[in-house]
């Protein structure tokens, strides 16, 4: 039994065997062969490494032109390790020892190499682990090649267990086989545990080293409520997790239960509950989970999903489809948030030094106008189908609004040539994500119809923390006092300009800042659907009052760690099943 702790992203448990996979879904059998297949299996490694080195020397010959010597380097050191007689010699040595396929020894012995790298604390050398890694995807493609399995058509439950998932591998998932997640990579707010959490997948993340403790078909525990996972249980620990999924599912069903009472304070203010999503069919989740409209439509995922750019008729049908589902309610649709973890990365060769500050998000759009002007004219023309509104992301400054605006305003124009009907006073909104934004605010309010902020990447920008990296996890908090000022003054910035304002990141699906949200002065809340009965029930419990106290306590504390402990204790007190 092998126990490990992560960082929680995704509440529930499960168990279930497991499935590896790496970057690219390969799945990773460690399938036992008999002793006639060893040779035929020394065979098919040793063809690998031979068609993996006729690749790597076609794509060297196309990369001539290219002045990259940053590109060569990585080519040549590929090539010395696919050329390296005592690496083949290892491999070939455990297929023979321990009776195992081609893709199982590469798989295990590379990965050994890599981890092996992670330790030493020259980062020169630990970051060579990443190159190993992808030597053992260029010879997992050989080996596996048109027998690679699909994640996507499983037949039967599987828990997976990853180095690091992509947002768009994890959306990809399927919610009837996959049951857990537990990945080596990535911390709360990253946009695959963010996924995660909409599809209601226990998960847990930044567990270092777990890919190596198990092996394909191994019994694995996720549990995505106290960030713990544990390989190969024994009968006893197995017994205990049956009995605590068991409550936890007693419990979200009692919370289900009060899908149709509103959110509403004891003391009678009403709180207007949202949903977050990645997808249109999404969107009935939210109605079945009791919430009211959607706060954050993250329409990139359009992108992550496509195989080619999608045309301006599926945008269209996107939002129509959503809009459809919610009638009058409302229906923020936030324009592409491509960049930094989503999508551009993956397509350049060489890739931004910085992601997160680089070109993501409203700035690629403005540096890419038609593909920012198709997505508009199909929101457009899904706004008289609704409630339709337009969310801008990563605003940082007035002229980028007025840019961002003035590009609207085009595509209006182009709309009336072409008589095309759209709502003209459709509401025009920015997510607040940066400190420069925060701190202005009370500018940015005279030009937009509402906020939304947008506290994961607040909180990354504000405290120069990756929200992804599980290295830095712990110094990643919405609630550090710096986040909690920024917050308090657009809150405040919006109520004076008379905007309309909610909070969309993921702090507002967690129990435990709900109260100190609402002693802000939040009234609006966008939220993971599966997380809107537990966050309604906190509501229903609580007074205004209580909340203002809770907020005042912490807005005169100091420390992050002295906040987070008081507000938990302070929730555990209204609903103590929450932890
Ligand atoms: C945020 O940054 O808080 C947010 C909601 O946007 P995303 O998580 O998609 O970056
Ligand atoms: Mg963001």
């Amino acid at each position: 039994m092998e126990i490990k702790k992560g960082i929680a992203v995704s509440p529930g448990i499960s168990i279930g065997k497991c499935l590896v996979i790496d970057a690219e879904d390969y799945r990773i059998p460690r399938r036992l062969i008999g002793p006639s297949q060893r040779m035929i299996e020394v065979q098919r490694a040793r063809n690998a490494f031979r068609s993996a080195i006729e690749e790597l020397t076609d794509l060297e010959s196309q990369q001539d032109q290219v002045e990259q010597r940053q590109i060569k380097d990585i080519f040549a050191v590929h090539m010395r390790f696919l050329r390296d007689k005592s690496l083949r010699k290892h491999i070939t040595d455990l297929i023979h020892a321990e009776s195992v396929t081609a893709e199982s020894a590469v798989s295990t012995t590379l990965r050994e190499i890599a981890a092996h790298f992670t330790q030493i604390k020259d980062a020169y050398i630990s970051d060579r682990a990443d190159d190993i890694y992808d030597i053992e995807r260029r010879l997992l493609r050989q080996l596996l090649g048109s027998k690679r399995e699909d994640i996507g058509h499983l037949t039967e439950e599987v828990v997976v267990v990853a180095r690091q998932l992509s947002p768009t591998q994890t959306a990809a998932f399927n919610r009837d086989f996959i049951k857990g997640i537990a990945a080596d990579v990535g911390g709360r707010t990253g946009h695959a545990a963010i996924v995660a959490r909409s599809l209601g997948i226990p998960a847990v993340v930044g567990l270092e080293d777990f890919t190596e403790a198990v092996n394909g078909g191994d019994t694995v525990i996720i549990d995505g409520n106290r960030g713990i996972v544990i390989a190969k249980p024994d009968e006893a620990t197995v017994a205990e997790y049956e009995a605590y999924m068991h409550e936890f599912l007693k419990m979200e069903q009692r919370l289900d239960a009060i899908r149709e009472k509103p959110a509403v304070t004891r003391d009678g203010v009403r709180i207007t509950l949202l949903g977050n999503i990645e997808f249109p069919h999404e969107a009935s989740a939210i109605l079945e989970k009791g919430g009211e409209g959607i706060g954050l439509y993250r329409t990139e995922f359009l992108y992550l999903a496509a195989e080619q750019e999608p045309a301006e008729q599926e945008h269209y049908e996107a939002y129509a489809q959503t809009a459809a589902v919610f009638e009058h309610r409302p229906v923020i649709i936030r324009t592409l948030d491509l960049g930094a973890d989503k999508y551009t990365q993956d397509r350049l060769f060489v890739k931004e030094p910085n992601p997160f500050l680089g070109l993501r998000s409203i700035r690629f759009c403005l540096r890419n106008l038609t593909v920012f002007k198709t997505q508009l004219r199909a929101i457009l023309r899904a706004s008289v189908l609704g409630d339709v509104k337009i969310m801008f992301p990563l605003i940082t400054n007035v002229q980028e609004l007025m840019q961002t605006k003035m590009i609207l305003h085009d595509v209006m124009e182009d709309l009336d040539d072409e008589s095309i009907p759209y709502n003209r006073d459709i509401d025009v909104g920015i997510m607040i994500e940066t400190p420069s934004a925060a701190l202005t605010a009370a500018t940015l309010a005279r030009d937009v119809d509402f906020f939304s902020i947008g506290t994961n990447d607040l909180t990354q920008y504000t405290l120069a923390v990756d929200r992804g990296n599980e290295m830095v996890s712990t110094l990643y908090s919405p609630v550090d006092p710096a986040v909690l000022r920024l917050i308090r003054t657009v809150i405040q910035d919006a109520h004076k300009e008379q905007i309309d304002l909610s909070v969309c990141g993921e702090v507002a699906s967690e129990p435990e800042y709900v109260m100190l949200l609402l002693g802000l002065g939040v009234r609006k809340l966008s939220l993971a659907p599966p997380m809107i009965p537990e966050i309604k029930q906190i509501i229903r419990s609580v007074t205004i009052e209580d909340c203002n106290a809770v907020a005042r306590k912490v807005l005169s504390m100091n420390s992050e760690r002295q906040i987070s402990t008081y507000l938990r204790s302070a929730t555990r007190e209204v609903l103590p099943e929450a932890f």
